[in-house]
């Protein structure tokens, strides 16, 4: 007989036995409530039949759908984290902030939130004269279909109403002819401050993550000050692995998040069936090494 190794000692309790780095996570997504199709009762199942072991609804700048993702998950047995992902102009451009595991009842982060979409429907009435000076007119009313409502309307709804008009065969499409800076449908935003958005997140309980760093065009001293005022202001996650990465961009980020501490999260950015290149789930795990930001939110995980 062989004395037992000493893996099989460590009890099944032990909260890193249960949330291991190599857990299939997925802390990033969609819903109806920002610019996903799916409903978050229609997530959380899609979630737990490709497998994710940890879910977080995370739409833009809004909370509105954890209550129903958050009961959703619980009567299917889907452990769930709160989520949010929040719009922010960094260096004059802009940058999102995924928040995980906070009081989605907290008043500031509400209010902050709140003052965040605030700016969507201007945007969106100057984004749809920009596109009718350039031939293709009535696209707020467009949009506003597919958003529901103008304080949450976004260049995605109105990427879905210009391929439902014929005008482009896709979304991607739509984004570079009409979407992008210096494109007619553009409009520049001012949205939260990195100081202000990381500080509702963390006074709230939460914990604040850079969402999809590889794709903002930084160059790598733009690349640096992010990072450093991210946790300067208290900020302690960044995704590697996400569905907004090429997978030739993981190994980047996770050597970003050893060089500067910080813990690593892992999601595929769903929105959509026909729209999404990463469906739920569906991404290789976290480099073993690091450290996943599920560790830094155990207690904050609702079972
Ligand atoms: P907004 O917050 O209104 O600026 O819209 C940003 C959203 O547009 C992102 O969250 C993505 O869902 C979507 N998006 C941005 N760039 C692209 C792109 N190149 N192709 C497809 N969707 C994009
Ligand atoms: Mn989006
Ligand atoms: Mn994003
Ligand atoms: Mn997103």
């Amino acid at each position: 007989m062989h004395a037992p190794c000493a893996a099989s000692t460590v009890p099944a309790s032990d909260p890193q036995e249960t949330w291991p780095v190599g857990l299939n996570a997925d802390l990033h997504c969609h819903s109806v409530v920002s610019d996903g199709t799916l409903t978050p009762d229609e997530l959380a199942r899609r979630a737990l039949g490709n497998g994710v072991q940890l879910w977080s609804l995370t739409d833009h700048d809004e909370v509105g759908g954890q209550a129903q993702a958050a009961q959703a998950a619980r009567s299917i047995g889907l452990p769930f984290l709160t989520g949010v992902e929040v719009s922010v102009t960094f260096a004059d451009a802009t940058v999102h902030i995924v928040g995980l595991g906070f009081d989605d009842t907290d008043a500031q982060l509400l209010q902050g939130l709140y003052a965040t979409r605030g700016g969507r429907d201007g945007r969106a009435r100057e984004m749809a004269q920009g596109l009718a000076q350039a031939g293709i007119p009535g696209t707020f009313e467009g949009a506003l279909k597919y958003a529901g409502n103008p304080e949450l309307i976004s260049r995605s709804h109105f990427a879905r109403y210009l391929v439902e008009i014929g005008i482009c065969s896709d979304i991607p499409e739509v984004f570079r002819r009409y979407l992008t800076e210096g494109k007619p449908g553009y409009v520049p935003h001012r949205w939260a401050t990195l100081r202000n958005c990381v500080r509702w997140i963390r006074d709230a309980g939460g914990v604040a993550v850079i969402a999809h760093p590889g794709r903002y065009g930084f160059n790598p001293t733009l690349e640096y000050a992010l990072f450093s005022e991210f946790i300067a202001h208290g900020g302690q996650g960044v995704e590697v692995v996400t569905g907004s990465h090429f997978a030739h961009e993981y190994p980047k980020y996770a050597d970003m998040a050893r060089e500067f501490g910080l813990a690593a999260s892992r999601g595929s950015d769903f929105h959509s069936p026909h729209e999404s290149r990463v469906d739920l789930g569906a991404l290789p795990p976290l480099p073993s090494d690091l450290e996943p930001v599920w560790h830094l939110l155990q207690a904050h995980i609702r079972q």
